[in-house]
């Protein structure tokens, strides 16, 4: 387990991710408006899975896109009543091909992405939160959301993960992928069964969203932080890029992104291995 970077890790880890933008995510960020224009009013919400893709693993009891499409529509609703337009990839119980997805988020500009998941493993013991990003302008969104969400959870916080992620590779806006505790965990599965904690988990995401533009690598790591200051979450490079790596190739790592879970798997630990089933297939396409 890698959390637990000093900060100032994080924020060569914030620049390494710069370094590793593929070429197509570098052209598309040229056509794009600069960060500091002003603040995002447009959130394009993607709730994860629907219709015959359940999410989630065989036999698992909790319907993972029932519970992704419920959070995304409290989303919708927080994030509305502040002012911000919004956007759903999917608003119902249909599938939506990942490939329209990304095509739906990257119609929109000055736009961000936030992906709704829940995680699963085969060992029910597995549970907190994690959050996903790939490119480096997603980061401090990634950050904040993590902020707010893992620290309103009462389950474990997994970290901020860099990961390939379809959805998060191929959209061109910053974009993040939040897994809100594993179903298959007894306790956490209780609690996304509840009415209260999906609003509440819409309301955190939505503090996420409100306050990406104050996560800061200078505050001080007590966890204490003001809706001004935001302190960037801890990170963890799930690529599993070694050191030399790291400095070479965007291409090496593209690949890198792209390999097999199988293949990941075995360079991985414990709970590097739990992550949803669902979201590494996600990742191969
Ligand atoms: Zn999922």
């Amino acid at each position: 387990m890698k959390i637990g970077f000093s900060q100032l890790r994080l924020v060569i880890a914030g620049f390494s991710v710069a370094s590793m933008v593929c070429p197509a995510s570098r052209a598309a960020q040229t056509n794009r408006d600069p960060q500091n224009s002003g603040p995002s009013t447009t959130v394009v919400i993607d709730a994860g899975h629907g219709g015959f893709d359940r999410g989630g693993i065989p036999g698992q009891r909790i319907p993972e896109k029932e519970m992704t499409l419920d959070v995304a529509q409290r989303l919708k609703g927080v994030l509305t009543a502040a002012g911000y337009r919004v956007v759903m990839t999917r608003d119902s119980d249909v599938f939506v091909p990942l490939a329209t997805r990304v095509a739906i988020a990257n119609s929109y500009r000055n736009a961000i992405f936030v992906c709704i998941h829940f995680n699963s493993a085969k060992r029910v013991g597995a549970g907190g939160i994690e959050t996903y990003f790939y490119s480096r302008e997603s980061l401090p969104l990634a950050s904040a959301i993590h902020y707010y969400v893992a620290g309103g959870a009462p389950s474990a916080n997994r970290g901020v993960r860099r990961r390939g992620f379809y959805v998060l590779r191929k959209t061109g806006i910053p974009a993040v992928l939040v897994e809100c505790g594993f179903l298959t965990n007894p306790t956490e599965g209780a609690y996304a069964e509840s009415t209260s904690y999906r609003q509440k988990l819409a309301t955190e995401i939505a503090a996420g969203i409100r306050g990406r533009f104050s996560v800061t690598s200078t505050s001080s790591r007590t966890g204490v932080a003001t809706d001004e200051s935001i302190p960037l979450q801890s990170y963890i490079d799930q690529t599993k890029v070694s050191s030399s790596e790291r400095s070479g190739s965007k291409r090496s790592h593209k690949r890198s992104s792209r390999s097999k879970s199988s293949k990941k798997k075995k360079s991985s630990k414990t709970l590097d291995s739990e992550a949803s089933a669902t979201a590494r297939k996600q990742e191969a396409e």
